[in-house]
């Protein structure tokens, strides 16, 4: 009675040790796996999960802060969610990026089934320079495809353009 077992294990991909089925859950390998280290494909205790810079100097986000979003079929996004983790930690894109998980969305905010959305945010969007610069790495990583950028201020605003309810977009390309 009251006498809870838990289990303590480590992380199969970065090392941290924390309790299974709190911190911790098991891949589809059946290894344990951190939040942090899980693949948004099987990730559902939270909507997002983040990367961050690890090596290297990045300026702190101004107000005029924005990010490159990668829309991405669930088939694709664990593989290239490890890239992009990848790339954030060693320092070669912002100082932040992050994923959407398989958590379920609230209807309303117009997610399409089976694809999920990655973030990788920059310090300052009039920073042309540096958003290109990051666009170029991204490319480097093999997104050709165009992908759009918004400023985080019209994020809020939920600006749209007058026809098509196109979001507004500071870059695409
Ligand atoms: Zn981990």
């Amino acid at each position: 009675m009251g006498n809870e077992e838990i289990e303590i294990v480590e992380c199969s991909v970065c090392g941290a040790m924390g309790v299974l089925d709190q911190t911790m859950s098991l891949n589809i390998e059946g290894k344990p796996v951190c939040y942090f280290c899980q693949n948004p494909s099987e990730a559902t205790k939270g909507y997002w999960i983040f990367a961050s810079r690890k090596k290297g100097k990045y300026p702190k986000p101004t107000p005029r802060s924005g990010k490159w979003l990668i829309f991405v079929n669930v088939k694709d996004i664990d593989e290239l969610w490890a890239k992009i983790k990848k790339a954030t930690e060693e320092g070669k894109l912002g100082a932040e990026a992050k994923v959407s998980t398989a958590k379920p969305k609230p209807a309303d905010i117009g997610y399409k089934k089976d694809e999920h959305v990655i973030c990788i945010y920059t310090h300052d969007s009039t920073d042309e320079k540096d958003v290109k610069r990051i666009r170029e790495e991204l490319r480097k990583l093999g997104i050709t495809n165009k992908i759009p950028y918004k400023a985080d201020e019209d994020t809020g605003k939920g600006r749209y353009a007058a026809r098509g309810h196109k979001r507004i977009s500071k870059y695409y390309e």
